[in-house]
């Protein structure tokens, strides 16, 4: 019998606590993610749907990890709350080094 949805347990990434048994099923979804290669035609690996493979799947843990890190990869300037998200852009704002003044201070400074 298939569990009603509003009692079926959200993926583990999706969950709080770190218990043994979360350890094991990430570890889990994470083999059967090394195991798409061996199956290119079918369906994802990690959650069985079809439509994607494990290289798109939102239960992957290491593609979301990475995805955390990259969302994660942000400069905010504490002065005028500006928001980076590359390097480039980011240099723009505060400068090469921490001596040089951030542009916004420039600007304000400058008024
Ligand atoms: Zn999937
Ligand atoms: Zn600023």
């Amino acid at each position: 019998m298939d569990t009603p949805y509003d009692q079926l347990l959200p993926g583990v990434l999706y969950r709080t606590g770190l218990t043994a048994a979360d350890y094991d099923e990430a570890i889990q979804a994470l083999k059967d993610a090394k195991t798409q290669s061996d199956h290119p035609s079918d369906g994802c690996t990690v959650c069985g749907d079809s439509g994607h493979q494990a290289n798109q799947c939102h239960h992957n843990p290491l593609l979301m990890a990475r995805r955390a890190v990259m969302a994660s990869n942000v400069w905010r300037c504490y002065h005028c709350n500006a928001v980076f998200t590359n390097h480039a852009e980011a240099e723009t704002h505060f400068g090469k080094s921490e001596n040089e003044v951030a542009r916004c201070l420039q600007r304000k400074a400058a008024e």
